[in-house]
This record gives structure tokens, C-alpha cells and sequence, in this order.
């Protein structure tokens, strides 16, 4: 433990972690791990979906609709079916989306503003709020202050957010809902115990227009035979008439190409209708063309569920470099912790208070790009400065040591500083 350690023992150490530190620097190197990208050897593995609609295979979808043309607001069937039963869903509950479900998550937040969700427009009422799980994903934050929507961060634990706290905070009826990550979420890689889906399906929020954007975006991203399992949202609402405050959302981007896959989204009959509504005077309709490419390269979701085996291999020797290194540099110190998933696509890091972002800037100076320091929390004000997400998925093994012997150093050089300052 660093903080037992006396201040002649700290000063030492600081010395020669400071050298290390200008060794790594010198090396000019220029790592990144700042944004959960498959990895080029990852991209290669949907190769092969480029050439599966061609003139020898034709245009046309199963029902015989040729795909070139304009035409199929929502999607065709077969996709439709991919993505039913990739979420446990009736096929009438899926609108196939664009390249991203981050757009179908924007337009979904600004329908709720401009035409409500079933009662009046969200912009007609001031200060309207969702809850944030925290740490969680920077774009979700990003939509919500665009939006101007407030927002009340609550802790995520290990088996989901704190529901004491959600349960709470519904009460006010300007709290409109939610952004969550389900499975593996973004960036500690949790997935919600049974208990907490169960008390998700059960929530009764004074706003009857309260949404939770449950973005499944990490569904079947398994790193391990021993994956997690997500109880289905829809099923738990069953009987319970709250099935209309989740809206779903998933894609294939980093199941095949992130930009360039298929994304959709899973609702109640009535949310699927007022969706299906404004996006007939948004678009004639999607990438037809893409959903097909899909359907065929992947077959069903046996299919979809192989290729991700083919995603853990190259992904799983990546984290466990990570882990590895934490453990060996890291632990038994008293300076960090650290989440250690079963699928996804981060590690979250949590470091001594006051230190993260000064173990960013630090990293950055020597070439290793980190996501920035409180990126993870609303406003980018991470209070306790701690949270680091960690994406070791896009840089190759040679360079994830290098980057984790990097920030290893750098995380003890600058938690000895903090114990110093004391
Ligand atoms: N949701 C989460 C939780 C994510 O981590 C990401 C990608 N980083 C996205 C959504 C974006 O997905 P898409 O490419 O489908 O827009």
C-alpha cells in the first residue's frame, strides 16, 4: 500500500518512476485507446459481406421486394426477423434502422421534444430531466445537453444503477427518463442482474410519458464462453403495462462495420406506430441494399452469435493484457481498481481521487491518447476526478503492452505525487 509507505519511501519511489517515465517518453511513441473501435483484424472478419449482393446473387429480399429501389420504411423482413430474435422480440415490435443507433436514440429524443411521447411535447415543459447511471457513456450526456434535458447522475453499481435512488427520482414527474446500457455497459462492462430488469419493468414514474432508452448495444458481445445474461425487458413487462416506457436499441456495428452496419430498434405496438409515423416524413427509407448484405452474410442469429465468437478471439487476449498488466502493476496498492468484464468493449478505471485526469494529460504527453478524463460523467465533471475508461479493442498486441506499461506508470507516478502533496 502506497499510502503506508513513509515520506522517504514515497520520494524514492517517485524517483524512479520518473525515470521510467522519461524512458517511456522518449520512445515517441503514438498509441491510442481512447474510443472502443474494432480492430482493423476485427473488420476483417465481415469481409466477405461485400460480395454477398451482386448481380449473380440479385437485389431482392426474400418477399421478392428489389432492394435497389425505394421502398420499405421499416426494414426488410429478413432483417427484421435478425433482429427479433437477436433481442427476444415479436418481428411487429422492430423498425430497422440506418448505419447507427446513436441516430436512432437522437431522433427518438427529439420526436419526444417536438411531439411528446403520447402526452404533451417534452419542450413545452421546463426543466425536464433524465437520470444518468454513472460512469456511462459520453454520448448519451452529449444528447441530453443538446437537448437541454437536465441531468441527475446516480451511481451504477455492480448488478445495474442504483434503483433505491431511480425509484426515488421518478417521483418528480419532470423526470422524463433515462439512458441505460444493460449488457456490458459503457465503459465498467456490467450487466443488470435479473432484480434490477425486474425492478425496471416495475417502475411506476409520475411522468406517463417516462422513457428509458435501453441501449443494448453490447447484446451479444461476449468475450468468454461464460457470458453474461440480460433478462429481456419486454418479457418482464409482461402483465405489467409498463412496456411502453422502454425503447431498445442495438446495431451491428461492432458486429460488422461501425459507420457502416445496420441498427434497430424494438418497442411496444403504440412507441413502434408514433415512430413509424414521424420516420414517414423523415425518409423514404433506409439502406436496403446493407440490410440485405446482412441478412445473407449472417444468415439468423445462430449466425450473428458465430461471427461474435470469431470478435471474442481477437478481443479476448487484448483484455486480458490489460487486466494482466493492472494486476501485476496495480494491485495490492491502494492507488486503482478496476472492472474486469465478460464481454463488451471497455475497462473501467477508477484511480485515486484528484488523479485521473492528470494521468491522462500525463499519458498524453508521452503519445498514448486516452479517452479524456471525466468523459464518462454529465458535463464531462467527473467530481471525484477519478474515472478513466479504458478501450483496449483497436491498438494491436504490441502496442496495448507498450500503452499499458505507459499508463501503469503513470497512474503510480501521479497517485505518488497526490500522496506526497498530503
Ligand atoms: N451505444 C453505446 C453504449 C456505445 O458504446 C456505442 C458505440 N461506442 C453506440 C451506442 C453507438 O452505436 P452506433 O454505432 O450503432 O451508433
Amino acid at each position: 500500500m502506497f499510502q503506508q509507505m513513509s515520506e522517504q519511501q514515497l520520494r524514492e519511489l517517485h524517483l524512479e518512476l520518473s525515470e521510467k517515465y522519461n524512458e517511456f517518453k522518449s520512445r515517441n511513441l503514438s498509441l491510442d485507446m481512447s474510443r472502443g473501435k474494432p480492430s482493423p483484424e476485427q473488420l476483417d472478419l465481415s469481409l466477405e459481406m461485400l460480395g454477398c449482393v451482386n448481380a449473380d446473387s440479385g437485389y431482392k429480399s426474400e418477399n421478392g421486394f428489389d432492394c435497389r429501389n425505394y421502398g420499405v420504411l421499416d426494414g426488410i423482413r429478413e432483417c427484421k426477423i435478425l433482429f427479433a430474435d437477436l433481442l427476444g422480440v415479436d418481428e411487429d415490435n422492430i423498425i430497422v434502422g440506418g448505419n447507427s443507433s446513436l441516430t436512432i436514440m437522437f431522433d427518438y429524443i427529439a420526436q419526444c421534444m417536438i411531439s411528446g411521447a403520447g402526452a404533451e411535447p417534452w419542450s413545452h415543459v421546463d426543466g425536464i430531466k433524465f437520470i444518468c447511471p454513472v460512469p456511462g457513456y459520453d454520448r448519451h450526456f452529449s444528447i441530453c445537453e443538446y437537448f437541454g434535458i437536465g441531468m441527475i447522475p446516480v451511481p451504477l453499481l455492480e448488478d445495474g444503477p442504483d434503483m433505491d435512488m431511480v425509484e426515488e427520482l421518478i417521483k418528480d414527474p419532470k423526470v422524463k427518463g433515462m439512458f441505460v446500457v444493460p449488457k456490458y455497459s459503457n465503459p465498467c462492462g456490467n450487466t443488470f442482474s435479473d432484480e434490477c430488469v425486474r425492478r425496471f419493468s416495475d417502475l411506476k414514474p409520475a411522468a406517463e410519458d417516462f422513457r428509458v432508452i435501453w441501449d443494448n448495444a453490447y447484446c451479444i458481445h461476449d468475450i468468454y464462453d461464460k457470458s453474461d445474461e440480460l433478462l429481456n425487458i419486454f418479457e418482464a413487462c409482461k402483465g405489467k403495462k409498463s412496456e411502453d416506457y422502454f425503447i431498445e436499441v442495438t446495431s451491428t456495428s461492432k458486429i460488422s462495420f461501425p459507420g457502416s452496419g445496420v441498427s434497430a430498434i424494438a418497442a411496444s405496438k403504440s412507441n413502434i406506430e408514433m415512430v413509424r409515423k414521424r420516420m414517414t416524413i423523415q425518409t423514404i427509407g433506409n439502406d436496403k441494399l446493407n440490410q440485405l448484405r446482412h441478412a445473407k452474410f449472417f444468415k439468423d442469429v445462430d449466425g450473428l452469435k458465430a461471427h461474435m465468437k470469431l470478435h471474442a478471439e481477437k478481443l479476448r487476449p487484448r483484455f486480458e493484457l490489460i487486466i494482466e498488466a493492472f494486476e501485476s502493476e496495480l494491485s495490492g496498492k491502494g492507488i486503482a481498481s478496476w472492472t474486469n468484464p465478460n464481454g463488451g468493449y471497455f475497462i473501467s478505471l477508477d484511480v485515486l481521487d484528484g488523479c485521473a485526469k492528470k494521468v491522462v494529460k500525463m499519458c498524453k504527453d508521452a503519445g498514448l491518447v486516452l479517452t479524456g478524463a471525466g468523459a464518462t460523467f454529465p458535463y464531462g465533471n467527473d467530481e471525484n476526478d477519478r474515472n478513466i475508461r479504458i478501450a483496449p479493442s483497436y491498438p494491436s498486441i504490441d502496442e496495448l503492452k507498450q500503452a499499458v506499461e505507459g499508463l501503469c506508470i503513470c497512474v503510480q507516478l501521479v497517485c505518488v505525487e497526490k500522496l506526497l502533496e498530503k
